[in-house]
């Protein structure tokens, strides 16, 4: 039976970055005319189609003004890409990778970004395309929460171990609504106590020292079945 491990991006393979987040108001200024007054105050777990859905409404813009908006969104994050932005992958992220594939498992993504903005995101930070299987990958950039994305995991992927790493505790409420396990990173905006707090199986500082734990955890779940 396969296995698919569904990574998060943000916070989980790449550092959280406050310049990343200026294409998001960039867009917004350029689709609706003027700078958010009001802004989303943790955006941590949200996905784009969420966090960018809010931000109309928090600002008085309608709803219909989103698809404009994530048009405007890919644009500028390609822009953002061929200016040469650099992101930073977390310590141990690319070997983590190679790691899990080595056991003959399906690397995924599980991201609020839109598809287009992970994979520059992904390759400003160092990561190659080919790391990961976008067919068996899940992108929110449509998606109202998470809760949505992870309702798709079952019926996309079927029989067979999948398991979400992330670094959110909204991440961790996500896996639990669709019955997935999950393992909590701290290398995003919580830390290891918060995420005790949610119902993942394993918390690790970070993929460099926990990759031992996280992999026998996966390992386990695998013959499981
Ligand atoms: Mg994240």
């Amino acid at each position: 039976m396969k296995t698919h491990i569904l990574w998060d991006i943000d916070g989980t393979l790449i550092h959280n970055s406050r310049d990343g987040t200026t294409v998001y108001l960039d867009a917004f200024t350029r689709v609706t005319g003027a700078p958010p007054r009001r802004r989303i105050t943790n955006p941590h777990g949200m996905t784009e189609g969420q966090l960018l859905a809010k931000l109309l409404e928090l600002n008085g813009h309608p709803s219909t003004m989103l698809d404009d908006l994530l048009n405007e969104l890919d644009g500028r994050t390609r822009a953002q890409h061929d200016s040469g932005f650099v992101r930073e992958a977390v310590a141990g992220g690319p070997q983590a990778l190679r790691r899990v594939s080595s056991r003959g498992w399906t690397n995924s993504l599980l991201t609020g970004n839109g598809p287009q903005h992970s994979r520059y995101k992904l390759l400003a930070a160092g990561y190659s395309i080919d790391d990961f299987n976008w067919q068996s990958s899940f992108f929110g950039d449509r998606s109202p929460d998470r809760h949505h994305l992870t309702s798709l995991v079952a019926p996309l992927l079927g029989e067979g171990t999948n398991v979400i790493i992330g670094d959110t505790p909204n991440d961790g409420l996500a896996a639990d609504s669709a019955a997935l396990p999950f393992i909590a990173v701290a290398t995003g905006a919580y830390s290891v106590a918060d995420l005790r707090g949610t119902n993942a199986l394993l918390v690790v500082d970070n993929l460099e020292t926990g990759i031992d734990d996280l992999l026998g955890t996966i390992a386990e779940l695998t013959q499981r079945g």
